[in-house]
């Protein structure tokens, strides 16, 4: 695996690539790489002929300051468990590459919908702050596939509609879930868990079979307060448990038993925010 930390020479590799028909695969993340993150990157080597994996703690997409201070970094293992993979290269741009011209005065993404619910509606600015970093990266890695992780749903959902927007030749290919023996999806933000945090945290998972073992058609609205309920006794401080299309994510409340369904959690143990998601029917 080469390390390329300059814009110039990560484009002047993907141009030679593509000259030879190469197919460039791309998944980007912000490091304290996990399983979940090596997946992306083996299953982009493995659909691609050149897999890069990029590491940038992007600073626009934090809404609280505290959380993006608190974001682990690990530089080094992160290095060392790549090594392992059969990734090509790993991009590591400065801030300063990527935000030339600082992060005090940036474009605006036309969202729609998708900027108004679930997490959007929790973390103001976090998708503007995703399409200004992603917006970037495409243009200048400029892959054909983009492998992300279904774990951020509505994130996928957003970044399909940026590459559209932008009119960008680039296929998004959303990976399933990793999670841990128990059921926890991985998450760089479960290495802040304290060991009392981490034996209950399983519980939104757990929660989220709940509702898809449990789930009827018609109105979801009980349902989603039991499962609140059950959350709240575990100590988490609920932002949402949500019903949505698998295709639009138009929240559902009454459910005609037919349309394909996700269930979307956000919650907080402590100071650790969690989310994950779970398809409630076939
Ligand atoms: P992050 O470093 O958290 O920004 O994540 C980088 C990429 O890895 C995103 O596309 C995430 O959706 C994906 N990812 C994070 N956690 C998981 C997981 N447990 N399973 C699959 N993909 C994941």
């Amino acid at each position: 695996m080469i390390i390329i930390k300059h814009p110039s020479d990560l484009q002047n590799f993907v141009r030679s690539e593509k000259s030879k028909g190469q197919v460039i695969g791309f998944a980007p993340t912000m490091g304290a790489l996990h399983e979940g993150h090596l997946q992306l990157v083996k299953t982009a080597a493995e659909r691609s002929s050149a897999a890069i994996c990029s590491i940038f703690v992007n600073p626009t997409q934090f809404n609280d300051p505290e959380d993006f201070r608190k974001y682990p970094q690990r530089l080094e293992n992160d290095i060392y468990l790549l090594n392992k993979t059969s990734a090509d290269i790993l991009f590591i741009p400065s801030v300063n590459d990527i935000y030339p011209s600082g992060t005090g005065k940036l474009e605006r993404f036309e969202l729609g919908y998708l900027d108004s619910i679930l997490e959007a509606r929790f973390r103001p600015g976090h998708f503007q702050g995703v399409c200004q970093v992603m917006s970037r990266l495409l243009r200048l890695v400029n892959p054909d596939l983009l492998f992300m992780g279904s774990k951020d749903y509505q994130q996928c959902m957003v970044i399909k509609k940026l590459i559209a927007d932008l009119g960008l030749p680039i296929s998004l290919i959303a990976c399933p879930t990793v999670r841990e023996a128990d059921g926890l999806a991985m998450s760089s933000r479960n290495l802040r868990l304290s060991a009392e945090e981490r034996k209950i945290a399983p519980e939104i998972y757990k929660t989220l079979q709940y509702i898809r073992d449990e789930i009827k058609a018609g109105n979801l609205g009980a349902l989603a307060l039991k499962a609140k309920q059950r959350l709240e006794q575990k100590h988490f401080r609920v932002d949402y448990i949500a019903f949505a299309d698998r295709d639009s994510l138009q929240l559902v409340e009454k459910w005609d038993g037919a349309q394909p369904l996700v269930a979307l959690v956000a919650a907080f143990l402590n100071e650790v925010r969690l989310i994950d998601n779970l398809a409630v029917n076939a």
